[in-house]
């Protein structure tokens, strides 16, 4: 989500105000840090990373500090560093063109939408769209600051989204990659008199456009997973068959004081809906260790799902207490040595379910989409399923999807070499 603010900035930037991209922070004339803030290390990196450009920019170069992390410090920001230029939050990117005219300029308010409804083009990968569905998250997870720093969930008008799918098709891209905090809630508001589209069916409407042969999305949330989404998405070759099921953790204790909405039980049951109807599926997702209150019975509860669903792939994070919400009161908190030691008793588990998964890919074919050029003499595309396959070869291989069979396989990435 991010990286197409990013885009939507640089495109506004490129349009109004003719600027263009560098690598080079000490020639750039502008430079932006687009920040996070979900955890609270990211908000530290970015008053080191502000205090680096301030030293290496050139004469009269501006900074200005974008993103969720700008959201929720607003003018602390500038307090705090003051060559900072202006600030800008993640819901008011569209306002770039402006506030960079504005010194000192702090452009934060939630309230603010119609702005990101209207699309400048600029793409980072020429082979896949990034296309916002969503703005804003209407969730009230206890851990979580997004929906103070996002604002309020609105959806994107249906026909917007074709038309940008449409667009990338034209454009010669392949993959759309559709983007919200809470995607699979889709269609619940919209800003104005729009028709009532839900996801299973904007799904559906993507799939329609020619030359899009494959669509991803992200973030679902577990307790949307209804019947209706798991058949199209099993049914409809069009979309990747790969799934993100953010679980946080496996206890349906702390699961309700998170107020994610779910148990652990519904969670294996959409799991192993998912595994029994799409074959191959790879199920991602984000786990939360050491919530307060978080027991080592709890814990094990998570580590159970674990050994149920067998995710592809895990981002594992320890709980970090952050402003605005309502974890951050609870006084029952985990000791973070405790929390260290499950985390890492987590990863070292996921490490060898993996090594069983990973083993099992080899000598098998998937079709790749080449989107990398690597510089050690390899491409690298991802299946289906979202498996990252690299294979010798140059940028002839960029954009085509190939057929690959994997000879060599590793925890991250697996190789292979071409059959088809
Ligand atoms: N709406 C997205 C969440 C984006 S944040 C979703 O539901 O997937 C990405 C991940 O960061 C979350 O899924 C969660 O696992 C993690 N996260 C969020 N707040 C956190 C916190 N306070 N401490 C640790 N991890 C957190």
């Amino acid at each position: 989500m991010n990286v197409r603010d990013s885009e939507h900035m640089i495109a506004e930037l490129n349009a109004q105000e003719g600027y263009e991209l560098t690598d080079n922070p000490r020639e750039a004339d502008l430079i932006m840090i687009n920040t996070c803030s979900v955890r609270e290390k990211p908000v530290h990196k970015l008053f080191s990373e502000l205090g680096g450009f301030n030293k290496l920019k050139k004469e009269g170069a501006k900074i200005g500090v974008c993103g969720c992390t700008a959201s929720h410090l607003g003018k602390e920001i500038i307090k705090r560093a003051p060559y900072v230029n202006f600030v800008l939050g993640a819901r008011n990117v569209s306002k770039i063109g402006e506030v960079i005219h504005r010194d000192k300029a702090v452009e934060i308010d939630i309230d603010y939408d119609e702005s990101q409804f209207a699309f400048k083009d600029f793409r980072t990968s020429a082979y896949k769209a990034y296309i916002n569905i969503s703005i804003g998250c209407d969730k009230q997870c206890t851990f979580c600051i997004v929906p103070k720093t996002r604002g309020d969930e609105i959806s994107i008008p249906a026909d917007l989204i074709v038309a940008e799918a449409l667009k990338a098709a034209e454009s010669g891209a392949k993959e759309v990659f559709l983007l919200g905090q809470n995607v699979n809630n889709y269609g619940r508001r919209f800003s104005g008199d729009h028709e009532k589209v839900n996801f299973t069916e904007l799904l559906r409407r993507v799939s329609t456009v020619e030359g899009i042969e494959r669509i991803r999305f992200t973030s679902p949330h577990p307790l949307h997973m209804d019947d209706e989404f798991i058949e199209e998405f099993a049914r409809n070759p069009k979309i990747c068959k790969s799934m993100h099921m953010p679980l946080q953790s496996g206890s349906s204790e702390i699961l309700k004081a998170m107020k994610r909405g779910y148990s652990k039980e519904w969670f294996l049951n959409r799991a192993a809906k998912l595994r029994a109807m799409v074959p191959d599926v790879s199920i991602s997702t984000d786990i939360i260790v050491a919530f307060p209150g978080e027991s080592e019975e709890d814990f094990a509860d998570t580590l159970d799902v674990m050994r149920q669903v067998r995710f592809e792939q895990i981002f594992s994070f320890k709980y970090s207490p952050r402003p605005l919400t309502e974890a951050e009161k609870m006084t029952n908190t985990v000791d973070s040595e405790i929390g260290s030691e499950r985390l890492s008793r987590l990863q070292a588990y996921q490490d060898t379910i993996l090594d069983e998964i990973t083993a099992g890919y080899l000598g098998r074919e998937f079709d790749v989409y080449f989107e990398e050029l690597r510089s050690d003499g390899y491409v690298a595309g991802r299946t289906d399923n979202n498996i990252v396959i690299k294979v010798k070869g140059s940028e002839e291989w960029l954009g085509k999807i190939a057929r690959v069979r994997i000879t060599e396989v590793s925890r991250l990435v697996q190789y292979g070499e071409i059959v088809a």
